[in-house]
């Protein structure tokens, strides 16, 4: 089985969780700019995790022969800090670096006007960059918050194809659907969605523009879940090639509208091996090692 993680906060994790998700079949991965749990205060706290996500981060999974890419945004929670909205107009020239595929993820936490204001101006940000969108859909109220978010997506002009809907459900999968974009469901331990319920879904309603994710972060959270959702899948008649086009080629399909993607084996990588310090990367210079 060969996994396309399209939402992982891998920052949170460790290197074991690198080792268990490729020998599962993970080689490429999108870990989305999201809130760290405790509120930031300044605008150089965005940019030092920014960095980390482009450069750092990228580093570390290559060395656990995984391809590492980011998506970038202002958070909705920390959208309605004023300290923490400045960092918008820093946002484009992230935009353009190697490694970032999309604008995320944006969207709706408590549906304040600042939010509004927020979410609308990532979506021109997107539209300027020619950049696909990943958006969260807020964890209450979620039917009025994903009618909401469509109806934003709508306005903005981005087109529907470039628009990722995440941590969908029942209650929301048909609306997202009928819109166009693509549908994302994060498979979780104990809350939003787990492989069975994944599994009825996809019978439901078919493979096309379907992306599961684990979604894993600081929080209970396990970065196998992907290969649970391919199993579950098996299990229930789907074929291996059912389950590589919910896992690879539907979620690489959606990214790579950012021609931004690289896909081909980490040169060097030999896996079960010690992480090599130098692993160098086409095109970038911030990936070379840590000086020791
Ligand atoms: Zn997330």
């Amino acid at each position: 089985m060969r996994i396309f993680d399209p939402h992982i906060h891998m920052t949170s994790r460790t290197t074991n969780d690198y080792e268990a998700m490729y020998a599962a079949g993970v080689r490429a991965l999108v870990e989305p700019a999201f809130w760290l749990g405790q509120p930031r205060t300044n605008v150089g706290s965005f940019l030092d995790y920014f960095d980390s996500l482009v450069g750092w981060e990228r580093f570390r999974a290559a060395q656990f022969g995984i391809r590492h890419h980011a998506t970038i945004a202002l958070n909705p929670k920390e959208a309605n800090d004023p300290r923490c909205r400045e960092v918008l107009s820093e946002i484009p020239r992230y935009l353009l670096k190697d490694g970032v595929v999309a604008v995320g993820e944006v969207g709706y936490d408590s549906m304040t006007p600042e939010e509004d204001e927020v979410f609308a101006q990532q979506m021109q940000m997107a539209l300027d960059a020619e950049l696909p969108v990943l958006v969260h859909t807020p964890h209450r109220d979620k039917l009025a918050g994903t009618r909401r978010t469509l109806d934003v997506v709508r306005e903005s002009g981005v087109p529907a194809e470039m628009v990722l809907v995440d941590h969908l459900n029942e209650t929301n999968v048909e609306l997202v659907l009928e819109s166009g974009a693509w549908a994302g469901f994060s498979i979780y331990p104990d809350t939003k969605m787990d492989p069975d319920r994944m599994v009825s879904i996809l019978s439901e309603y078919g493979l096309d523009r379907m992306i599961v994710n684990s979604a894993a972060d600081w929080g209970r959270s396990d970065p196998l879940k992907t290969l649970a959702a391919g199993k579950a899948m098996l299990a229930a008649g789907f074929s291996e090639d059912d389950v590589d086009r919910v896992l690879w080629r539907n979620p690489v399909e959606f990214y790579a509208q950012s021609n931004n993607l690289i896909l081909d084996p980490v040169p060097g990588f030999q896996p079960g091996e010690p992480p090599a310090a130098g692993v160098e990367f086409e095109g970038s210079s911030v990936l070379r090692g840590p000086r020791k």
